[in-house]
């Protein structure tokens, strides 16, 4: 497969850029090559910039529920923009987009919007920190709530396999205050809260482990943060940048019947535009500035493209049937690398949630991060570059979730499986 123009771009592009991305992960150095630079997509597939074709399983992590370029999405676009980018004043579809989410979770009875989950996570941080008078927070090992400072300990994604998730650059001040729990491990957070209990503002967690690959929360593990928060008098914020209305109508806040007191969103709310939101009790959102005390803005909060296009998304979400087909679609692309394995004797386990899923080469299922990095790295290293010589771009890392939009059709669906099949082929 020739790469030549995306290496000319990424050659310039490290002279200009650090490490020639705007996103570590972007980069490949997990992977190692010439990342693909994209050219187009349309529905489930890309072009990259020499013209090779792929089914695009990346969806610029977790957005593009639709897949590329949905007409209603672009038509939605092109319409607000034609009336302006942006004001400065608010404007009637922040509003649509409030009752929107609060339709789909009622939970949600105030929000605000802005323009990341970084964003979302780092306000919700503030605002629990400020409602509590508390300066703590517990957070899980390998989760991601993006680049916050308070987040960068033992943070997942990006920071995970670069080796390195107490960033240089964070106050030691200040990532003493973020106590560090391990996922699905109840005790371990018990043992935080015996001792500090009075001093944590928040228990922070992704209600499923979307940035170390996939990892579902072990039954009763939701609901024993909802406990034990209620006990300590902290607050509980799920992080649903990832899951928030990929993984149900409601996010996965709906399907574990545990509820938060803040939740933040992200990804599928701005339909592949930068956008965030974080919401939850109304007692608590209420100290939010300008009806509260706690400061948070943002001049292009709120940007009615933004909203255009999630508003849209999140409609075609709406249709009869959308999640169970979306279920189905993605259930076939993880059965078809799991039947492809055991063709040719990898061990496998494919973490699922709905349309998130990531198959790991592991003898056991992965229930926790030790056995995710337990892993089998190096195997997988060659897996995705070879199933990226076959047209499947997955994500350059064996920790990131793979997403599934609807556009996923029987066609790129049978591509994956095949490929995978010739990719064992290839690498074992
Ligand atoms: C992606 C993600 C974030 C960060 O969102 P950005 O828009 O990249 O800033 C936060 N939390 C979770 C769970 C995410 O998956």
């Amino acid at each position: 497969m020739k790469l030549d123009r995306s290496e000319q771009i990424f050659a310039e592009a490290r002279t200009l850029i650090p490490g020639g991305v705007n996103s570590p992960v972007r980069a490949y150095k997990s992977v190692g090559g010439t990342p693909v630079h994209v050219a187009r997509g349309s529905g489930p597939l890309c072009w990259d910039v020499d013209g090779n074709e792929y089914v695009d399983l990346v969806l610029s992590y977790g957005p593009l529920i639709l897949g590329h370029c949905d007409p209603r999405v672009v038509a939605a676009v092109e319409k607000t923009a034609r009336t302006g980018f942006t004001f400065g004043a608010p404007t009637e579809g922040e509003l649509v987009m409030a009752r929107t989410l609060h339709e789909r979770m009622p939970w949600v009875e105030m929000v605000r919007l802005v323009n990341s989950g970084t964003e979302a996570t780092m306000s919700a941080l503030r605002l629990a920190r400020a409602f509590t008078g508390r300066d703590c927070i517990v957070k899980f090992n390998g989760n991601y709530h993006g680049h916050g400072d308070s987040f960068l300990v033992k943070a997942g994604s990006g920071a995970l396999t670069h080796g390195a998730p107490d960033s240089p650059g964070v106050a030691s001040a200040l990532a003493d205050l973020t106590l560090v729990a391990e996922y699905n491990d109840l005790a371990s957070v018990e043992r935080i809260l015996a001792q500090r209990g009075r001093e944590v503002a928040c228990i922070i967690v992704e209600p499923v482990a979307g940035n170390v690959g996939l990892i579902l929360p072990a039954p009763g593990f939701l609901a024993g943060l909802r406990k034990l928060c209620d006990a300590h008098g902290a607050l509980l914020i799920f992080d649903e940048v990832m899951t928030g209305f990929r993984v149900a109508r409601g996010g996965y806040t709906e399907l574990c019947g545990v509820r938060p007191d803040l939740i933040t969103l992200g990804k599928v709310i701005g339909g592949g535009l930068p956008i965030g939101a974080y919401g939850g009790r109304r007692d608590v959102m209420a100290r939010i500035s300008p009806s509260g005390d706690v400061y948070q803005a943002g001049t292009l909060s709120g940007n009615p493209l933004a909203v255009a296009a999630g508003l849209a998304t999140l409609r075609a979400t709406d249709e009869p049937g959308f999640y169970a087909e979306l279920e189905a679609k993605s259930a076939r692309i993880a059965d078809g690398i799991a039947k492809a394995a055991a063709k040719h004797g990898v061990p496998c386990h494919v973490g699922r949630q709905g349309s998130m899923l990531c198959p790991y080469f592991s003898k056991e299922p992965v229930l926790t991060l030790d056995v995710a990095m337990a892993s089998d790295r190096a195997l997988w290293t060659r897996w995705f570059h070879a199933m990226k010589d076959r047209g499947v771009l997955l994500p350059p890392s064996p920790f990131e979730a793979w997403f599934v939009s609807i556009a996923h059709d029987d066609a790129a669906i049978e591509r994956v499986a095949r490929a995978a099949d010739a990719a064992f082929a290839a690498v074992t």
